[in-house]
């Protein structure tokens, strides 16, 4: 048993776990997680350590060690399979029970699955795990031509490592353009231009619906269009779910992700959730709880929690933000710029120098997207996490001074 027992050794899970002792918590804490490794971190998954430019060592969160120094309990491998609230304990697939007195639902977000015959092919991959990130890499090797289901941001950062080892590589999306969901058209647009100077080739507006093999290995992949793409490698990188179920075993409200208030806690007092599989009211967003898939929304979100558990609650109200690698692209969000109704330019996006699109909200800055422009990223989160107003006009404006705007 533990004070505190924290379900998913992932991003969040740790860093709960050291802002907990950091803050001074003397009571036992114990990190539960499913995977064999030592906690590590995603997000080179499908940059350094798929290029090869870092290995599995170099992506820990934090070392061996620290967990001991910290008297951390860490339990891998080990699976929850139920929440027992009124006894207070989570089951193991073991069958092993574990007592809490608080739980922390850190269960991140599992690859949504492509529904179409062929799925299960020998060469159709996903990426979200080093297990999966170790498989794909082994592949590159021999590889010749990839196709990627999904442009979003797993999708093009594969496609950008898979290119510059020379394969051939095909995005197939559904939508008009990569990253629909998660940038302006302007950056979109820019970001297809760059992919495809670099060979990579898209094919928009097509629905896949089935994925051919030979002899049980992947061979191509077909669209609702009558296309047919050849492949020796499938990735599909079309989005996550929550890891949500056993809050809604439990009880607890879900609605793509576990549902919690602005103290992160869930509708049980002595449950709250946080990470991936979360969502939350933010001051940022649009309107409606959201559920973010970043590092820092894990991070802050466990930093948060912790100052509660210590005792000195007070509701999330970090911004969010957001980068991706892709080739030789910087992109770095700040704030949420989807949706906005109006964008405005900063920069020269065919200079060479980087730009980024000022995303406004009903006349208020929403979100900022810079591409190679890491200053001004810096100088966006600024603005928005002081509410400072910008207009349109300004935010376009060269000469207006923005560093002194940010102070
Ligand atoms: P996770 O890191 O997913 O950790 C959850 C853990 O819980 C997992 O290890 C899981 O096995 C475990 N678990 C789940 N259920 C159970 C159970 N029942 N019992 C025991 N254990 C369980 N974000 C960025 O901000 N920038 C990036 O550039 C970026 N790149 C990314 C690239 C890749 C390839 C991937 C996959 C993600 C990337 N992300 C990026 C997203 C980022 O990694 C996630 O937002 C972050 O890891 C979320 O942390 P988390 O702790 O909520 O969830």
């Amino acid at each position: 048993g533990a004070d505190v027992l924290i379900l998913g050794a992932g991003q969040a899970g740790v860093q709960l776990a050291a802002a907990l002792r950091e803050g001074g918590h003397d009571g036992r804490i114990l990190l539960l997680g499913e995977e064999p490794e030592l906690p590590y971190q995603r997000p080179p998954l499908s940059k350094a350590y798929l290029s090869g430019k870092a290995d599995a060592p170099q992506l820990r969160l934090r070392t061996d060690a620290f967990y001991a120094e910290n008297r951390i309990g860490l339990r891998l491998g080990a699976r929850a399979v139920r929440i027992e609230r009124a006894a207070r304990r989570v089951r193991l697939a073991s069958g092993e029970a574990l007592a809490y007195g608080h739980l922390v639902l850190a269960t991140g977000a599992r690859n949504r699955a492509l529904p179409v015959p062929g799925a299960a092919l020998d060469g159709v991959m996903q990426l979200r795990t080093l297990a999966e990130a170790e498989a794909l890499r082994r592949r590159l090797g021999t590889a010749r031509r990839a196709v990627v289901v999904g442009a979003g941001f797993i999708g093009l950062e594969f496609a950008a490592v898979a290119a510059a080892r020379g394969l051939e590589v095909t995005v197939v999306e559904a939508l008009d353009r990569p990253m629909a969901r998660s940038v302006s058209p302007l950056v979109a647009a820019h970001l297809r231009a760059a992919h495809e100077r670099a060979g990579v080739r898209f094919a928009f507006g097509a629905a896949v619906t089935r994925i051919a093999g030979e002899a049980g290995r992947v061979a191509a992949v077909e669209t609702a269009d009558g296309r047919r793409f050849p492949a020796d490698l499938v990735l599909i990188g079309i989005g996550v779910v929550p890891n949500a179920g056993l809050a809604a075993e439990a009880g607890l409200a879900v609605a793509d992700g576990i549902v919690v208030d602005a103290l992160l806690r869930t509708g049980d007092p002595a449950i709250s959730a946080i990470g991936d599989c979360a969502r939350f009211p933010c001051r940022f967003a649009a309107g409606a709880p959201v559920r973010l898939e970043s590092v820092q929304n894990a991070a802050d979100q466990a930093r948060c929690l912790a100052a509660r558990l210590l005792g000195r609650a007070a509701p999330y109200a970090a911004l969010p933000w957001f980068w991706s690698d892709q080739g030789a692209l910087r992109l770095q969000i700040a704030g949420l710029s989807v949706p906005h109704d109006r964008a405005v330019l900063r920069g020269d996006p065919a200079g060479g120098q980087g730009f980024s699109v000022f995303c406004f909200r009903g006349g208020r800055l929403a979100g900022v997207e810079s591409v190679n422009r890491p200053l001004e990223h810096v100088l966006a989160r600024r603005i928005l996490e002081r509410g400072l107003d910008l207009t349109p006009e300004q935010a376009a404006d060269p000469a207006f001074d923005l560093k002194a705007h940010a102070g």
